[in-house]
């Protein structure tokens, strides 16, 4: 069954664009209950399963305007909710197929927006939108090196369709998946994970439940015990900030290669020299305010009541990108000052360091 009809759809386009404008093909296709759109990707819910106690998986089937996804990279969704556009990241937990749907698996915070709603009204039918696919947390197919994966939680979903991906292809290298989570029912795709072991003698998983108890959070001491090996492996680890930090400290020496993704934030890096407040104009709004140096102006902007589209509020999903058109901001990822007139800045991770003019 083929939910992407790419080449449909750019014959249809080509057709139509003498007669109707971007704008009214989008909003004519919506208003028919399509999810056709000139580029914007929407997709439509096709299926909800259970993962876990609080996890559920929703496959969906996109428009052509996605692209192909390699494993472990995500996706910006945006919905509405309570009038306002809401954004949030999500990895894909399917391997790529031929098919045209994706997987996206979710677990349900009840105090989060995104996570809530989907929780609450994202069923058969249901339809989202879908940005460009982005991530750089994917692995080399080619490579003969052990794959060492590390998942602290909500984290296995990308490790998931890499896992995925290396069983549709027999599994041609060793790989090794550890994965934590707070308790026992919280633990995604089991059966499918000991469905992989049975077929291939060179998978391994080990499962732990932390149960709030620091001795089984991620250490080298632990790994050893598990008989885990990081010499020479590919490590991919995610989960939160503080866990992919531990795992690096955990394997990084030994290993061959590192790399991660965090769902969430790093506490905001403040400025080292003295609180000073700066004065920021806002073109669009016509309004001025003042920021303090000691926070990210995502967050200074949201205190004096200033509705900014974000997303992840650590600089990954580029949400909260805007046009800066005049000063001087520092970039905590980076820890470089940007001086540059009409450059863009990431609001979640940047601070003033002098007055500024922003185009919001
Ligand atoms: C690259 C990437 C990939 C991701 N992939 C996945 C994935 O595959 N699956 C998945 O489940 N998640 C994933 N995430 C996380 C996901 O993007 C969301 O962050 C997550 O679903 C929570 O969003 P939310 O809107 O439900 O919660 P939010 O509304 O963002 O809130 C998150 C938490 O913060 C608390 N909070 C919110 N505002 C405040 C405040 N002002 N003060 C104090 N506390 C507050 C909330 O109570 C809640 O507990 C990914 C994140 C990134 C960056």
């Amino acid at each position: 069954m083929s939910y992407i009809t790419t080449a449909d759809e750019k014959g249809l386009k080509r057709l139509i664009s003498a007669f109707i404008s971007p704008p009214t093909y989008d909003f004519w296709s919506r208003q028919l209950g399509s999810t056709h759109a000139w580029s914007r990707c929407y997709a439509r819910v096709i299926a909800r399963r259970a993962e876990s106690s609080n996890t559920f998986t929703l496959r969906l089937a996109p428009n052509g305007n996605i692209g192909r996804f390699a494993p472990g990279q995500h996706v910006n969704l945006t919905t509405e909710i309570g009038g306002r556009r809401v954004t949030r990241s999500y990895s894909f937990s399917n391997a790529p197929n031929d098919d045209g749907w994706v997987e996206i698996t979710v677990r349900h915070d009840p105090s989060g927006l995104m996570s809530n709603w989907l929780f609450d009204n994202a069923d058969k039918g249901t339809v989202l939108e879908l940005e460009k696919v982005f991530g750089a947390m994917t692995s080399d197919t080619f490579s003969e090196l052990p794959l060492l994966l590390l998942a602290g939680g909500s984290g296995i979903t990308p490790l998931m369709s890499l896992l995925r991906e290396q069983a549709s292809l027999g599994m041609p290298r060793r790989v090794t998946l550890v994965y934590w989570e707070r308790n026992d029912t919280s633990f995604c795709f089991t059966q499918d994970l000991q469905a992989i072991a049975e077929r291939f003698d060179n998978f391994a998983v080990h499962t732990i439940a932390t149960m709030e108890n620091e001795s089984r959070r991620i250490s080298t001491a632990q790994l050893t015990s598990l008989g885990v090996d990081t010499a020479g492996v590919t490590v991919l680890a995610c989960g939160s900030s503080a866990f992919v930090d531990r795992a690096r400290l955990c394997t990084a020496e030994a290993a061959a290669s590192f790399q991660s993704e965090a769902f969430t934030a790093r506490p905001f890096a403040v400025a080292d020299e003295a609180p000073r407040n700066f004065t920021v104009k806002l073109l669009s709004s016509n309004r001025s305010i003042e920021v303090s140096n000691q926070e990210s102006l995502l967050t200074a902007l949201e205190r004096q009541g200033i509705v900014v589209q974000s997303g992840c509020r650590m600089g990954v999903c580029n949400t909260c990108s805007c046009k800066k058109v005049t000063g001087s901001t520092w970039n905590a990822e980076s820890a470089e000052t940007d001086s540059n007139t009409n450059s863009s800045v990431r609001l979640c991770i940047t601070r003033a360091t002098s007055d500024l003019t922003l185009a919001i």
